[in-house]
């Protein structure tokens, strides 16, 4: 109101007009303005880069020569009960030389926030070892983007923040070639007990070390990893430690059971599957079925649970086919193999254990540096298929055949399975329905 052609407009609009009339009268100019405040990057405490900076009484604040780079705390400084920084009283620190005038000159003593390094540190470890520059662009091609950043939700507002902002900065004044930090990010969850965040305050808090120590690394890890999802929350549980532990002796047993007949045969072994037995063949395809599904919910979802329990599956099966097994040669070759997979797929979540049994079965290279294993897609078919047999549209039986069977010999079976004539007995049949790979439907009157 009161202004003239502006009167009556919505404020949005009003905005676009002013401005435009401005620009219009050579006035002014549309602009971002934005609102980032400066940030102190000092701190008054040893911990921290140094600023390297020199104030000299001649030539006043003079930064340190490139050549001079970086300016290194010293190590044998005495730490301050009150707190306080020691630098400013560090009397071979404190003095130095002007850059400049080459007169008397006073260091910096405050150090930088840490915040400050932890946003390019990445960049920094693409070639932690370069001493004439932070970082080498080659190494920076090669490495950064990081492809996955793994971290709590308070990182969310401060250390990505930052790290953007810092990247950004980079890539402007052209000493990087991307735009984003990190690629991929993952937030994971809290540890609970009884329901609420572990804390000292509370007095809630389960010690990690005391868990190791009774009952090992590898269970401790498996646990965390078993419990939940990473990006939920996770409930501490004694009796979930306790079924870690006693997977992995489960574990340890049946290899040590077996040893005798386990041989260094390699990971997912290829075998003529038509010289292999049925349980033969259901070994292999577990084997390959846990690959499979190991790979997919570590590498491309991040859930160990599930790929846990695919372990764990496949050591089920292992313990329920061993006897009949260990009788053949092939049979011995498929028990090597797939317990070798169960190792190499849980080595990540348990190294110690399976780097362990690894050797005992007699591999001369460590498992830590063999190959992740590759799932034979010929592998993973059934080889027989679950067949419902209905009489009269009622379930009375089930029964197991080959896949490629033809549909006569389903019938035949189907009208031979016991449960089913109990059913039919006295009765006539009408019709034999057959849906391939499903059921069978008789009609009996
Ligand atoms: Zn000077």
């Amino acid at each position: 109101m009161n202004s003239d052609q502006f009167d009556g407009l919505q404020n949005e609009e009003a905005k676009i007009k002013i401005a435009e009339y401005l620009e219009e009268k050579g006035l002014g100019k549309r602009t971002v303005n934005y609102r980032l405040r400066d940030w102190n990057i000092s701190r008054q405490r040893y911990w921290g880069a140094p600023i390297p900076v020199v104030y000299c009484d001649k030539c006043g604040m003079v930064p340190v020569k490139e050549e001079d780079l970086p300016v290194v705390l010293p190590l044998d400084v005495k730490t301050r009960p009150d707190g306080r920084s020691p630098l400013p009283e560090y009397e071979e620190f404190l003095h130095t030389t002007c850059p400049r005038c080459n007169g008397p000159a006073r260091r910096e003593t405050d150090t930088m926030d840490t915040f400050v390094e932890s946003s390019w540190y990445f960049a920094r470890y693409s070639d932690a070892r370069k001493s004439d520059a932070p970082f080498d662009p080659e190494a920076l091609k090669y490495w950064l983007p990081v492809d996955q950043y793994i971290g709590g939700i308070e990182h969310a507002i401060l250390h990505l923040l930052y790290s953007r902002f810092f990247v950004k900065a980079l890539r402007d004044l052209g000493y990087v070639e991307f735009d984003e930090p990190f690629a991929n990010l993952l937030t994971q969850g809290m540890v609970l007990k009884d329901g609420a965040k572990m804390s000292k305050s509370k007095g809630n808090v389960v010690d990690p070390d005391e868990m190791i120590n009774r009952y090992g690394a590898d269970t401790v890890r498996l646990f965390c990893l078993f419990a939940a999802p990473p990006e939920k929350d996770m409930e501490w549980s004694d009796s979930g430690i306790e079924g870690a532990h006693r997977f992995l002796n489960r574990l340890w047993r049946l290899v040590q059971e077996l040893l005798p007949i386990l041989s260094p045969v390699g990971v997912a072994i290829r075998l003529d599957s038509d010289s292999l037995s049925s349980p033969e063949k259901e070994l292999r395809r577990k084997e390959h079925e846990t690959i499979y599904k190991v790979s997919r919910d570590v590498k491309d979802k991040f859930q160990f649970n599930t790929a846990i329990a695919a372990i764990m599956e496949l050591t089920n099966t292992l313990y329920s086919l061993k006897d009949e097994l260990k009788q053949s040669g092939n049979g011995q070759k498929l028990l090597s193999s797939a317990i070798s997979t169960a190792l190499v797929l849980l080595s990540p979540i348990a190294p110690h254990i399976c780097e362990e049994l690894w050797e005992q079965i007699g591999y001369k290279t460590r498992l830590a540096e063999s190959f992740w294993p590759e799932y034979d897609e010929k592998a993973l078919v059934k080889d027989e298929i679950l067949i419902v047999i209905q009489v009269n549209g009622k379930l009375r039986s089930k029964i197991s055949v080959p896949r490629e069977v033809e549909e006569e010999e389903i019938k035949a079976r189907a009208l031979a399975d016991a449960n089913v004539q109990r059913h039919t007995q006295g009765k006539k049949i009408v019709k034999v329905i057959v849906v391939p790979g499903k059921l069978v439907n008789i009609v009996a009157r």
